[in-house]
């Protein structure tokens, strides 16, 4: 029978029945490794106790109350998240496209409640993956997604990647500020240049600009620290946040300081699910385990390990893999052969990947994977290679 949904995704001929840590299960009893974390979602695994004990007791409350009214959840989930960044405010959203969104409307709410309304633009890197709603697919600025969706929304320019000449050209009286990932994700796991960070913040203080991030995908410690800036040493503005924060249940929060959300006042801004208790519950249990003490340092340890391996791997079959990049457990696979090609022969090892942008497969396994699973993921890639070989998929 044909599908009733729109037939926008490539799917897999495969559904999963239940799922354990890293493990899922397929309805004929099969076992795969998940390193797809359904795209950097499922941070903490899946059917985490903590999370399964948290959504229960929610459920038992009210699920939804309008914004209209204190929601107790949502306020020591900000606190939270607060109390762990560089921000001072919350606002809570459903995904990242609408977290990012939100993060691009406070920048221009900051210049207009300055008295500078024409200070819109915000500067965005090629490859760069903000999300499909239409102001945030303008940011990205992939043409593929663009075309055919009417008028690209204005006010983005885009700088190539890393290239800090290009954006100090771009600033101009109508500039906003500077939209980024600190490590591309959707673009293939493209970290920028070493200092260039720095230097961008210091190019925005120079000209009044804000720093916005888009950790949608590299929040909530996937980079072996609680947010990827952090790692540059540098403060930003406002940044989104998603994914990993609701460790499957949808949520997406966009942070930013006092001074920059200033223009956000009573009005601004809304949404009629973005904060609701059962989402802000399971957040803050997310943020529980992620902030425990040691977990973090966990992270970046074992992503070392994931590291080691993938570099082994990559030394046995240099005619399947170009190279490894990444930070903590983010990474991605540059492939000889089509990354699609490579996912699917992982697959076939029952392996979960994730392809990305730049011919790149992404491993975004849960943060509370152990040594033993990186093991077992590192034979299957391995494995993988090896088929792919013996295809002649490239020699
Ligand atoms: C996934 C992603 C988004 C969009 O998130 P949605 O929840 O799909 O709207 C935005 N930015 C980055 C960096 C992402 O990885």
């Amino acid at each position: 029978m044909t599908s009733a949904l729109f037939p926008t995704y490539a799917r897999a001929d495969l559904a999963f029945e239940r799922g354990e840590g890293a493990w899922l299960f397929a309805a004929n009893g099969d076992r795969y490794l998940d390193f797809g974390g359904g795209v950097a979602v499922n941070s903490l695994g899946h059917a985490h106790p903590r999370l399964v004990a948290t959504l229960r007791a929610a459920i038992e409350k009210p699920w939804h109350v309008s914004n209209l009214f204190q929601i107790p959840q949502a306020e020591r989930l900000a606190r939270r998240l607060v109390d762990a960044t560089f921000a001072d405010r919350v606002f809570f959203s459903n995904s990242g496209a609408e977290a990012v969104e939100c993060a691009i409307k406070t920048a221009r709410k900051f210049h207009a409640a300055n008295g500078a309304p024409e200070r819109f633009r915000l500067i965005t890197f090629e490859g760069a993956f903000h999300g499909r709603t239409l102001a945030t697919l303008a940011a990205g600025g992939n043409q593929k997604y663009i075309d055919g969706f009417g008028p690209k929304v204005d006010g983005f320019d885009q700088a190539p990647f890393g290239d800090l000449d290009a954006v100090e050209a771009l600033i101009g009286p109508n500039t906003a500020g500077v939209l980024l990932e600190p490590i591309q994700g959707e673009g293939g796991v493209r970290a920028f240049p070493h200092g260039f960070l720095r230097a961008v913040r210091e190019l925005c203080d120079r000209h009044g600009l804000l720093l916005v991030l888009d950790e949608v995908q590299t929040g909530v410690g996937r980079t072996g620290s609680f947010l990827a800036i952090e790692q540059s040493g540098v403060s930003p503005d406002i940044a989104a946040l998603a994914k990993g924060l609701g460790g499957g249940f949808p949520i997406g929060a966009c942070l930013a300081t006092e001074e920059a959300a200033k223009g956000m006042t009573l009005g601004a801004h809304g949404s009629t699910f973005g904060g609701n208790p059962l989402a802000t519950s399971v957040g803050a249990a997310v943020l529980d385990v992620v902030l425990a003490p040691g977990f973090l340092e966990r992270v970046a340890r074992l992503g070392s390990v994931l590291r080691q391996s993938l570099a082994q791997i990559e030394d046995q079959h240099p005619s399947i893999i170009e190279s490894i990049r990444g930070e903590g457990l983010m990474f991605g696979i540059k492939t000889r052969v089509a990354n699609t090609e490579f996912a699917a022969a992982a697959l076939k090892e029952k392996l979960l990947t994730i392809p990305a942008g730049d011919n790149v497969v992404r491993l975004l396994p849960p943060l509370i994977i152990d040594e033993q699973e990186i093991a077992e993921a590192a034979r299957r890639l391995g494995d993988a290679c090896a088929r792919l070989r013996a295809n002649g998929a490239a020699q």
